[in-house]
């Protein structure tokens, strides 16, 4: 009853052009990015709140929602919000040139740091699963995944075939707020992607906005559809209603072989991964017995990886994509490591994002408050005029443009480095500045970044020197932000693979086209990046230590 009291009468949905409800534009701007994280057509459950990934909350709950609508709109040029999971829980008087707002969510001592523990206190009103950018106001509907899965299947196409997809089938699991990015992103690559996800609406939903090429009728239909593709050379997404853990070892009895292999469900939280059985069933048992809910994902799950790694015997090319499902499946008995105690499949970052990393390159990304779509187009031309030379971006904005729909507020990703981030946040203030668009523009990027996360089952997976689980680095990461003059600074646990398993910061900035605002574009859009060539310099990485030597980012000690 906790998420129903209170809620709007008006749907949430950010608000449009110039005329201001809050007294600045930063408070204007968290509140706008709020409201858009709620947009029925951003979130994945709008009634609770949820925006994606699992039961990652924009709010505590409505009553909470409000609270922080109304704080904001009073909040002064020289005040900064405090948020603690969901919770707007105090106003300080700062200066204009610190955070309007300072976030901490779903965050526990290390000992207790536990799903069951934090189910308790998420129970009894206490605290709420930020995930990564539902809880920090910065997550832009399912493009601001598209581009990282692109760029992922990018490197595996570079890795193992020549460059491209073409003629290769990709199978994996999951149409949901970030796994609904995967089938546009392997045909962005020219490749066929077979995609499985046991909610037959949510099939729908992802052919209705261009994510899924076609629904299959059945499985039998679905390989004929993949088949055809591939011996076409055609880039084309294929969606089946079924569970994955039914499908794959379906598929290993038919004797099918894809070329990759990948899974996104909700797998982190064992109440979001759906076990076998019929869809009303057993989405009625989590409701009913939530226990028993648990122990037959917990049984899906491991007969999920079981055929996963023995297509990899096969010859297919296995990676986990981030879900802790390996980890989860270990916890359910199966053996998912070798003798040296790795994962017997590699997760997408040490397997093929990490070199990205060194470079301080990961998932930076704008979105216009306005709700013009102009101001992105415009400002995809000056991205393309301010790195002639790169043509993956090109490539990629050309794809997204074409493909990629607008949904909620208008934004864009792209993956800059160290530099380019600070070259580029300085392009857009100009543009603000210039009245080129017509309203600032929110500056930010994901959780997963290159220097703003630990987390030992995905981003930090093997590091070279052992150093997978130090969480020291996003707490380092959220303080230089801060003492940058970042907009709103958040510091989550658990995002991406479940409570306990990472701690990782989120930052933003508001471009208004001041002087004043380039000097803090700058500052933070070096600072940020910068953490990630730091952490991998650190760690014994000699493209993050060329990079720090080449670009001027100083490290103490470093030759
Ligand atoms: P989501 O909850 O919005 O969607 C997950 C989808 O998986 C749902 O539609 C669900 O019905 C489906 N699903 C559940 N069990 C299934 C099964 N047995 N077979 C087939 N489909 C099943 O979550 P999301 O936002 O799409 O995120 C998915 C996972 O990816 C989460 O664990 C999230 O933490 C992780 N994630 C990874 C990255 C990354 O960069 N790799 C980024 C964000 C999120």
């Amino acid at each position: 009853p906790m998420f129903y009291e209170f809620k709007p009468e008006e749907t949430v949905k950010a608000a449009h052009g110039t005329t201001l409800r809050c007294k600045t534009w930063e408070a204007e701007a968290a509140l706008r990015m709020l409201e858009n994280n709620l947009d029925p057509a951003v979130s994945l459950v709008y009634d609770e709140l949820i925006v994606y990934g699992g039961a990652g909350r924009a709010a505590r709950n409505w009553k909470e929602y409000q609270t922080i609508v109304k704080t904001l709109k009073e909040l002064e040029a020289d005040e900064t919000m405090l948020v603690q999971s969901g919770k707007a829980v105090g106003v300080l008087k700062t200066w204009p040139h610190a955070p309007r707002v300072l976030i901490a969510n779903s965050n526990l001592v290390p000992a207790w740091s536990t799903q069951e523990y934090f189910d308790e206190l998420d129970k009894m009103g206490l605290m709420m699963y930020g995930q990564m950018t539902a809880g920090s106001w910065i997550y832009i509907a399912t493009q601001g995944i598209l581009q990282g899965t692109y760029e992922t299947f990018a490197a595996m196409a570079d890795q193992h075939f020549g460059g491209s997809l073409r003629g290769t089938i990709t199978l994996t699991a999951g149409l949901g707020g970030m796994s609904g990015a995967q089938p546009l992103a392997v045909t962005m690559n020219d490749g066929v992607c077979l995609v499985i996800e046991p909610i037959d609406e949510r099939v729908k939903q992802k052919v209705r906005e261009g994510y899924v090429d076609e629904q299959a009728r059945d499985l039998t239909h679905a390989l004929e559809l993949c088949e055809r593709a591939k011996a076409d050379g055609k880039g084309w997404s294929v969606g089946l209603t079924g569970n994955a853990a039914t499908i794959l070892p379906r598929l290993l009895e038919l004797g099918f072989n894809a070329e990759i292999v990948t899974d996104q469900t909700s797998a982190h939280d064992l109440m979001d991964y759906i076990p076998e059985g019929e869809i009303g069933e057993v989405l009625a048992l989590r409701e009913a017995n939530p226990d028993e809910f648990k122990r037959q994902a917990l049984a899906s799950i491991v007969k999920h990886v079981e055929a996963i790694l023995e297509m990899q015997k096969r010859g297919t090319i296995a990676v986990d994509y981030g879900n802790n499902l390996r980890g989860q499946a270990e916890k359910g008995g199966l053996n998912v490591r070798d003798e040296n105690g790795h994962f017997l499949y590699p997760g997408f970052v040490p397997g093929y994002i990490r070199p990205l990393f060194c470079e301080g390159k990961g998932p930076f990304r704008w979105a216009a408050l306005s709700g013009d779509p102009q101001d992105i187009l415009r400002i995809d031309r000056a991205l393309l005029e301010t790195f002639p030379d790169n043509k993956l971006l090109a490539r990629w904005i050309e794809k997204a443009q074409a493909k990629v729909p607008f949904i909620g507020l208008p934004a864009r990703v792209c993956w800059l480095g160290y530099g380019e981030r600070e070259k580029f946040g300085l392009v857009i203030n100009d543009l603000v500045a210039r009245g080129e668009v017509s309203a600032p523009i929110v500056i930010g990027r994901d959780h997963l970044d290159c220097g703003s996360v630990a987390s030992p089952n995905r981003e930090t997976e093997g590091m070279k020197d052992g150093s997978d689980a130090v969480a020291d680095w996003p707490l380092l990461n959220a303080l230089a932000n801060c003492a940058s003059g970042a907009d709103w600074v958040s510091l989550h646990n658990g995002g991406g693979v479940g409570i306990g398993n990472s701690t990782h910061s989120g930052m933003v900035i508001v471009a208004t086209g001041t002087p004043e605002k380039a000097e803090r574009l700058r500052r933070v859009l070096t600072t940020d990046p910068g953490m990630g060539i730091f952490r991998h310099a650190d760690a014994g990485y000699e493209l993050a230590q060329d990079v720090a030597r080449e670009r001027g980012a100083k490290i103490p000690g470093l030759k």
